[in-house]
């Protein structure tokens, strides 16, 4: 099969602040201690540390870290790199613990490289089959892609394509437990990351596009046993509900939409907050598409596109936004939610940002999913705004598109897909990248549901996936390098993005133009680092955008990550289409 190596077209679904550096580790025995990741350590990373996902619970990619800064940035260079593999677009984020550096590469690929030389400890194939369907290989959207490992108590854990969730010995990469945490042989897929939260280890699915229920499962970290499941929509109602979020759930949807199972994957964000004790879970669009397919007659189809708070211990619901009701669009909000700590009209509000695929940035009180603002941040015209009072979208005629069909913006692409966002403190700015999107989308009147191929109910989606998927990839962009992009470029405008945005202004302080590939990382040191897809792997000044320091890598570059080993910071970044490598940056290189 042809890997596409796109920038993915979202969704598709395949699958505190700052904290002091801590003694995470003094109840523990003295000297296996130090190396133990715990749960007091994951809450509390030391400051050389990057051992969550979004390095803190909080999901703010933000490091203390201050080695590197803008007055020696333009002496970072190469320490090491390493060829780990990849057949596709790269997006993992990197775990550094212990001096070792965790990360995935395509088909679910795991390996651990020494820190502070690069030398390969081990590699972990789970020897995924390749190819087309007939071959029984797992489905996905968009490349075989995967985000990240979570580490704990000696473990690394990693979801696979095929559905498996995966718990690796740390020193060896030896696997001690393997479940499956979805139907086999079917359309389900994972490429997010795990995340760990007191002793469990949670992971959602993707398969969104080929008509699967999301929902979002935690395991006990040491036996892989189920502890709790949260469906994010409802299954057939004459098979009884699981649980009182989905009766709810149930009276916002019409027809028999369980046929097609409704889709909702989380595939991505997840967060925690230990003081309120909640995860939160973005989910995904609807499966199909079009919500005339899906649910005719309307309605909200919870919970869709939406993000929800969940009991960490129980997994019990606690409340929900739902940012797109009724999606028609594929305007998942799985992406990543940071919570912040917002001082807001005087008053120090606990919150969440997100800014999702329709196009809007979120502020959300995280203890009661109120919603304090919401404002576009690209061109947007499936609603003209989100009213504060009913906290929905005030749709536009044309939005909901029909059979006569409608050019809309965002287009399923999103205005902001997986690659993280970071923040900064000191300018108080929301870092991420994105595009200005646009297409027509149309409802195909004689959809009929197949399984194993995309079942969008819309004319784009339903003829192949492939046609889909090459569109993901944003369009060069005015000013930018002129080095080509090696994936296809879309039918439609697109113009990609770099942007700050004040979460409690709620609008834009600067932009770039910029041709996103990864994600964003923030340091003390005054940085924001991030990649482009030409292979342009640059530092931004946090308070104007401008480039302090670039470095080409390959094209397809993951999100990056900073740490410290024995006094020296270094910041790492995965890179590569084809071959991928680990790359290690420190002043002066090696
Ligand atoms: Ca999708």
């Amino acid at each position: 099969m042809t890997i596409r190596s796109a920038a993915s077209l979202s969704s598709l679904p395949l699958v505190w602040l700052l904290a002091a550096p801590a003694p995470a580790t003094a109840q523990q025995p003295p000297a296996p201690a130090a190396s133990v990741i715990d749960d007091a350590r994951l809450r509390t990373p030391a400051s050389g540390e990057w051992i969550n996902h979004g390095r803190d619970f909080a999901e703010t990619r933000h490091s203390p870290l201050t080695q590197i800064d803008q007055s020696n940035v333009a002496r970072l260079a190469p320490a090491w790199s390493v060829e780990v593999g990849s057949q596709g677009k790269i997006e993992t984020t990197p775990i550094v613990a212990n001096g070792v550096l965790y990360g995935t590469s395509t088909y679910s690929v795991v390996y651990a490289v020494d820190a502070r030389t690069g030398a390969l400890k081990w590699r972990w194939d789970p020897a995924l089959v390749k190819g087309g369907i007939a071959d029984g290989a797992a489905r996905f959207c968009c490349g075989p892609v995967n985000r990240g490992v979570a580490v704990y108590k000696g473990k690394v854990y990693v979801g696979l394509l095929d559905g498996r969730l995966v718990a690796l010995n740390a020193d060896t990469g030896r696997v001690v437990w393997a479940i499956q945490t979805t139907p086999v042989g079917s359309d389900y897929s994972i490429t997010g990351a795990p995340r760990i939260v007191k002793g469990k280890v949670l992971i959602g699915n993707g398969g969104g596009e080929y008509g699967v229920r999301g929902y979002l499962t935690a395991y006990d970290a040491e036996t892989g046993k189920q502890a709790w499941r949260w469906y994010v929509v409802p299954g057939d109602p004459s098979l009884g509900a699981e649980d009182r979020s989905m009766e709810q759930a149930i009276r916002t949807w019409r027809g028999q939409w369980w046929k097609y199972g409704g889709g909702g994957t989380p595939w991505d964000g997840l967060s925690y907050d230990p003081e309120s004790n909640m995860v939160y879970v973005g989910t995904g669009n609807g499966s199909p598409w079009a919500r005339d397919h899906r649910s005719p007659g309307g309605g909200d189809n919870l919970y869709l596109s939406s993000v929800v708070a969940l009991d960490a211990d129980t997994g019990r619901y606690v409340w929900h936004y739902q940012t797109t009701p009724g999606d028609d669009w594929d305007y998942n909000a799985a992406q990543q939610m940071m919570l912040l700590d917002l001082t807001i009209d005087g008053r120090v509000r606990k919150v969440l940002v997100q800014a999702p695929k329709n196009g809007f940035f979120y502020v959300i009180d995280r203890l009661t999913g109120e919603l304090l603002s919401a404002q576009p941040y690209v061109a947007v015209n499936w609603a003209t705004h989100i009213d504060l009072k009913t906290g929905r979208p005030v749709e536009t005629p044309e939005a909901r598109y029909g059979a006569k069909g409608a050019r809309l913006s965002p287009s399923a692409v999103g205005a902001h897909h997986w690659p993280p966002m970071a923040f900064n403190p000191k300018t108080g700015l929301v870092y991420f990248p994105g595009q200005e999107t646009n297409m027509l989308f149309q409802n195909t009147p004689t959809f009929e549901f197949e399984q194993g191929r995309w079942n969008t109910g819309t004319a784009r989606g339903t003829a192949a996936a492939a046609a889909s998927a090459a569109t993901a990839t944003p369009a060069p962009v005015a000013g930018a390098p002129a080095a080509a992009p090696s994936t296809p470029t879309p039918a439609a405008s697109t113009r990609g993005f770099f942007v700050a945005w004040d979460p409690v202004a709620n609008k834009e302080r600067w932009r770039i133009d910029f041709r996103p590939s990864g994600g964003a990382l923030s340091t003390e040191g005054q940085l924001i680092f991030a990649g482009q897809s030409t292979g342009a792997f640059q530092a931004l000044d946090p308070a104007s955008g401008r480039v302090l320091w670039s470095h080409m890598l390959d094209s397809g570059i993951a999100t990056p990550v900073t740490y410290e080993l024995d006094g020296k910071q270094y910041v790492a970044v995965m890179s590569g289409i084809n071959g991928g490598k680990v790359y290690a940056f420190t002043l002066d290189g090696k």
